[in-house]
């Protein structure tokens, strides 16, 4: 049964390289009918923070990753985080140690700059081999830790052959052993680095498929050699690529938004994020875009992912977000605006709540337009409130003194006078008005449409006009008559 895992360090932010790397796991999971893992990899105590765990789970919900085990939700493998699972790595420490395939090391930090420091001097890579420690007696290493003197241990790397791999999405991977340090597997605070800690817990949890971003690709051999040091059957491993910016640099703030909280606060829904992500570089013809999770969970196949970076296209993502919004009732999406209108101004809480019936036309009538939620309030603004802040030399200059003059009052008076404020009828009585002048339509409907809405495009005037009200409409008339 496939048993995979996402294992992000809490450092920080859920970044999109970061959660679409989740997607993939969470994918293939499903596809499989397998099981999908959270695991806290929280070891770097000086860069892990709580607030990070709690933002990473909650950005993790929000675009729909729920995990099978995993912190909260429990499992049989439980604890889910790695500071709650220190002794399993003292446990496997000690068994490596027993058999030869680890050592202690006594070195300090001073003599190992100072091997790196010679070694480049001399234009040798400097890969540590543990110098006299390496082949220390053990008793004797042994006798020196119980005096208490500081030491790592390290992995006892082979100096010969080669330790290869097939990556599913790369093919074949290799790397000589000799360049391979002995690294540290438990640092001289008594925790676990990185490497040992996920190989060990990567076969504990019983991991199928590892499945990461392939800046750990060079960490992969060393895994692998303590998977085979202490007898464990490996898992399979897929690396995947970076998600890049326009400029081919790892996507970053700097471009706009690159965690998962950033797209939130800029009005994608995760819906939109979610499908994005998933079809980014996984290997989908160009004009497959819209699909549920379930569906891109049946199409998932991990070795059509790219190997290649992933380059961040902020308009297909907006574009698919469009039909994302487009796709929620007018209901939901005046429940997602009430908050947001008032919240900046635009209409008092009370009044909106008196009045959802209409906000729920308005959303209606304009979420073909909206291309991000935090749109809703510019869009929504002109249907509330009163008077608008434009100048009346503006609409002059822009449909001529002589129209406002000759026409604006008339039109004034006649909608005034309409027996009912409906679309139908404010439409017949501008065209009606038109025809009389002898004039198109689209004479009347411009400078109506500005002096209503305050802008030059909109959506259907004369429905606008219904949901603006009557009231306002004619104060805004008004005002440009004044
Ligand atoms: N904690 C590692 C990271 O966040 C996970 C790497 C892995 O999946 O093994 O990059």
């Amino acid at each position: 049964r496939v048993r995979v895992r996402y294992a992000p360090s809490p450092t920080g932010r859920l970044h999109v390289g970061g959660v679409r790397t989740a997607l993939f796991n969470w994918l293939f999971a499903r596809k499989h009918g397998g099981v999908f893992i959270l695991r806290i990899e929280d070891t770097d105590l000086e860069r892990s923070t709580e607030e990070s765990v709690e933002q990473l789970k909650r950005s993790m919900r929000w675009i729909g990753l729920d995990w099978d085990e995993g912190p909260d939700v429990g499992g049989p493998h439980a604890p889910y985080r790695q500071t709650e699972r220190l002794e399993l790595y003292r446990r496997a420490a000690r068994r490596l140690l027993e058999s030869g395939a680890a050592y202690y090391d006594f070195a300090t930090p001073e003599e190992l700059t100072e091997f790196r420091r010679r070694a480049r001097a001399e234009g040798r890579p400097p890969v540590y081999t543990g110098g006299p420690y390496r082949d220390m007696d053990p008793e004797e290493a042994l006798r020196r830790v119980r005096t208490g003197e500081p030491h790592t241990v390290r992995f006892k790397t082979p100096r010969e052959g080669r330790t290869v791999f097939e990556d599913i999405i790369r093919g074949p991977v290799g790397f000589d052993n000799a360049t391979i340090e002995d690294f540290v597997l438990m640092k001289s605070t008594g925790t676990p680095t990185y490497n040992f800690a996920a190989a060990v817990d990567d076969a504990e949890m019983e991991i199928t498929h590892v499945i990461r971003g392939d800046d750990h690709i060079s960490n992969t051999p060393r895994q692998i050699l303590i998977h085979r040091a202490l007898g464990h059957e490996l898992p399979a491993f897929a690396h995947v690529p970076q998600v890049l910016g326009p400029d081919r640099k790892k996507l970053s703030k700097r471009h706009g938004a690159a965690s998962v909280e950033d797209f939130a606060e800029q009005g994608i829904l995760p819906e939109a994020l979610f499908n994005y992500l998933a079809l980014l570089g996984a290997g989908y013809a160009a004009d497959e875009e819209i699909f549920t999770p379930e569906e891109l969970a049946r199409r998932f196949r991990l070795e059509k992912v790219s190997g290649n970076p992933a380059v961040f296209d902020e308009q297909k993502l907006l574009a698919i977000n469009a039909v994302y919004i487009r796709r929620k009732s007018p209901e939901e999406l005046a429940m997602l605006a009430a908050p947001m209108l008032s919240e900046r101004g635009v209409a008092e809480a009370g009044e909106l709540e008196r009045d959802m019936p209409r906000l729920v036309r308005i959303m209606a009538l304009l979420r073909e337009r909206l291309q991000r939620t935090t749109d809703i309030p510019e869009a929504v603004g002109y249907f509330y409130g009163g008077k608008l802040d434009y100048e009346r030399e503006q609409f002059e200059k822009q449909f001529g003194k002589e129209f406002v003059r000759e026409n604006l009052p008339e039109l004034y008076e006649r909608l005034k006078a309409l027996p009912e404020w409906t679309a139908d009828a404010i439409e017949e009585c501008v065209r009606g008005l038109a025809a009389e002048k002898e004039k198109g339509a689209r004479h009347l409907i411009h400078p109506l449409r500005f002096a209503t809405t305050g802008r030059t495009v909109s959506a259907g005037l004369f429905e606008t006009m219904e949901l603006i009200g009557r009231e306002r409409c004619l104060l805004r008339i008004a005002d440009v008559l004044e």
